[in-house]
């Protein structure tokens, strides 16, 4: 492997590109006539345009992306996270193309990716899963006859869905029939799949998770990281090692998403998700994300490795390295949103003006930012991540604190002032949340006396 496309955007592709420097790469960066003054584009040794600003004809055009490939030489494909990351069929062509995927291959991405066949795998690798359908429904009378089981409220899922987005509660048999038949209709328009499957809804639950690595024989477990705090279904502030489990607790959690990434010889860097019921112990799996995942440096700051040079060294025929990885302290990290919280998080896109970043030991801002650019609206309102690690918990809190007060990023309003909310609230400080807990918090919590502009 000597040239890597990266068929991303964002802080993600600048990150990719990091890696695939640190490993001696030449690097080739794709981009919509939208992004051509993106960082990454700047970062990157070659910059090819593949289409107009929507991401269906640019990040999401296969064809494009490997003439992209074709033109530059380039004999790897790195595909970040979101767009064609969890594409099996993309998977495939780039293979059939002579080209290396960083990823899982296309089989592996059919069987974990859809959500409902990989809690079929999940419950054949005897990982518990949450109580809900076998697979995808097909009948309604069926489903429904099965949800009055389950108990309601229940939750329908969409088996291609992701990034919060596809699911649905359901709060008796009268509005199941209803909200199921909507929620294929919308899976069918948004994923091209209408597939979808029900489960129990979990309720005060905590979301853990497991980042697993395996090179097709071999599967290893770098530790779980907590992602409760969560707006719409979507995290916005992760931390790991999770603080809500003991020993015996983790150790069970990591050894069960080692032994489904065994059970399909999964290949690349993957996580496990679950949520975990800390009254009873339990922990319930429900999905893997077959790809790098956004909140990855957590996982990096305290084990030290680098998760996306390990999956290129991985996807060149590496092995996982054997034995449990060291870990060293807590991390924390929080999404820098282009997004307003005092405006019910409206997407903020403008122009970057000053711009601050802490420069302090055990800290690291992830970002796709220069003084000068102008967001695109097009696309995701991320804009970087800030991570630190402490030597437990509380160290890690005040950390944050200090780097979120040295970070300025000036011209935009940003989901900064959540996170200073939150480092006040005492909730947090205790680790005593849960998946719902923030958008509660919220609803008491005035954030528009802020000053989100800076
Ligand atoms: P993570 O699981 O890494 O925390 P998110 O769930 O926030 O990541 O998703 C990462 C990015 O990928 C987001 O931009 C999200 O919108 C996008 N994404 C994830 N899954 C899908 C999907 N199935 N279809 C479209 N976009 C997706
Ligand atoms: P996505 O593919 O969009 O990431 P997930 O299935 O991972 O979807 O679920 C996203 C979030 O929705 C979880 O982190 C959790 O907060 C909530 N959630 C998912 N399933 C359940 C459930 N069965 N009960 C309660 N909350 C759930
Ligand atoms: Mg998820």
């Amino acid at each position: 492997m000597q040239k890597l496309l990266i068929a991303n955007r964002g802080e993600i592709a600048v990150r990719v590109i990091r890696a695939a420097r640190s490993l001696g790469l030449k690097t080739v960066q794709v981009h919509s006539s939208a992004d051509a003054d993106m960082l990454a584009v700047r970062l990157a040794d070659e910059a090819v345009e593949i289409g107009p600003p929507h991401a269906a004809k640019s990040y999401l055009n296969a064809e494009a992306i490997l003439e992209a490939a074709r033109r530059t030489g380039a004999d790897a494909i790195h595909p970040g996270y979101g767009f064609l990351s969890e594409n099996a069929a993309f998977a495939d062509r780039v293979a059939e193309a002579g080209l290396t995927f960083i990823g899982p291959n296309g089989d592996i991405i059919r069987l974990m990716g859809d959500k409902a066949a990989a809690r079929q795998q999940a419950a054949k690798a005897d990982v518990p899963t949450v109580p809900g359908s076998n697979g995808i429904v097909a009948d309604m009378d069926d489903a429904a006859r099965l949800a009055a089981e389950i108990g309601y409220p229940v939750m329908i899922k969409a088996a291609a869905g992701g990034g919060g987005r596809g699911i649905r509660i359901a709060e008796n048999e009268e509005r199941f029939r209803g909200h199921a038949t909507q929620a294929s209709t919308e899976a069918k328009a948004a994923f091209g799949d209408g597939g979808i499957y029900i489960e129990k809804v979990i309720a005060r639950a905590r979301h853990v998770e497991v980042q697993i690595m395996g090179d097709g024989t071999d599967a290893v477990h770098y530790w779980d990281r907590e992602c409760s705090l969560q707006r719409r279904r979507q995290k916005v502030w992760e931390e790991g090692p999770s603080a809500a489990l003991g020993d015996a607790r983790r150790e069970a959690l990591c050894s069960s998403a080692v032994d489904l990434a065994r059970s399909v010889s999964y290949k690349g860097a993957g996580t496990v998700e679950y949520l975990y019921d800390d009254e009873s112990g339990e922990f319930y799996f429900i999905e893997m994300n077959t790809r790098i995942q956004v909140e990855h440096p957590v996982t990096e700051m305290i084990t030290g490795v680098d998760l996306v040079a390990e999956m290129i060294r991985i996807a060149q025929g590496g092995k996982v390295r054997p034995g449990l990885s060291p870990r060293n302290g807590h991390a924390i990290e929080v999404r820098l949103n282009a997004e307003d919280p005092a405006n019910d998080f409206m997407p903020f896109p403008g122009v970057v003006g000053r711009l601050e970043i802490p420069e302090m030991a055990d800290v690291r801002f992830d970002h796709m930012l220069y003084e000068g650019y102008a967001i695109p609206p097009f696309y995701d309102s991320l804009l970087g991540k800030l991570v630190v690690r402490g030597d437990d918990r509380a160290d890690a809190l005040a950390r944050m604190r200090t780097a979120l007060a040295k970070l300025k990023i000036e011209g935009l309003a940003t989901t900064k002032p959540l996170f200073e909310a939150l480092l006040d609230a005492p909730d947090v400080q205790s680790n005593s949340v849960h998946t719902r807990w923030l958008e509660s918090w919220l609803e008491s919590h005035d954030l528009s006396k802020g000053r989100p502009v800076e």
